[in-house]
């Protein structure tokens, strides 16, 4: 999507304002670009108190405005990030992850909404679409419902497609790149799921030989 990117893209000022909660750079490049050619222009919004540690939040929103800045030239607002009501409404949780992910979507859009009603505009979306790794129907519920208490029109597309896209854009563009969805649970989760698969690799090439084996 990145070559050739403005062609059949409407001027800025001729868009439709959007504002795009944005949960960190490399998720961002696909959405913008998809936005621009449907008529939007997006401004992002940065709320994201879900990251941790707070070196990795403070990382992500600086390799996003880097990329916002010098390559997208998009607008970036930051927003709050209210880590202490993240702790209370999300992280009792734990490692229920349907009702985790689902209060983390609902603090961070609500934050996004609300913006986005202070900054006069009609449309919202984020980049969470672009995720195989969100869950994807809960997102959209949430935001519908979100955007609704608002007054504000949900703009929700199905990016997923485009995330190997993703990836290898943000890898051209040497940007950093994240091996957790943000929260302690999700670097727990990531690490395990990292630790099967190494487990199921090992366990597969050892099957393999032993299979050679019993044939010679
Ligand atoms: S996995 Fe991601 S979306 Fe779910 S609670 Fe953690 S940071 Fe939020």
């Amino acid at each position: 999507m990145t070559e050739g990117m403005n062609d059949n893209i409407l001027a800025p000022d001729a868009r439709t304002p959007l504002l795009l909660h944005a949960c960190c750079g490399p998720c961002s490049i696909e959405p913008v670009e998809l936005l621009r050619r449907e008529g939007f222009e997006p401004t992002i919004c940065w709320t994201n108190p879900n990251i941790q540690p707070l070196t990795e939040h403070d990382r992500r929103l600086a390799t996003l405005r880097a990329w916002a800045a010098d390559v997208a030239h998009v607008n970036v607002v930051v927003a709050g990030d209210d880590r202490a009501t993240w702790e209370t409404g999300v992280a009792p949780h734990g490692f229920d992850r349907a009702a985790r992910c689902r209060a983390c979507y609902a603090l961070r859009l609500a934050e996004a909404c609300r913006t986005a009603r202070e900054l006069g505009f009609s449309y919202v979306s984020t980049t969470l679409a672009v995720s195989p790794y969100q869950l994807f129907e809960t997102c959209g519920d949430v935001l519908a419902k979100t955007a609704a208490a608002y007054g504000l029109t949900p703009v929700w597309r199905d990016f997923r497609p485009y995330y190997p896209e993703a990836t290898r854009a943000s890898r051209d563009l040497g940007m950093y790149r994240q091996n957790y969805c943000g929260c302690r649970f999700s670097a727990a989760e990531a690490a395990i799921e990292r630790h099967e698969a190494r487990d199921r690799r090992k366990a597969e090439r050892e099957a393999a030989r032993a299979a050679a084996r019993a044939t010679r």
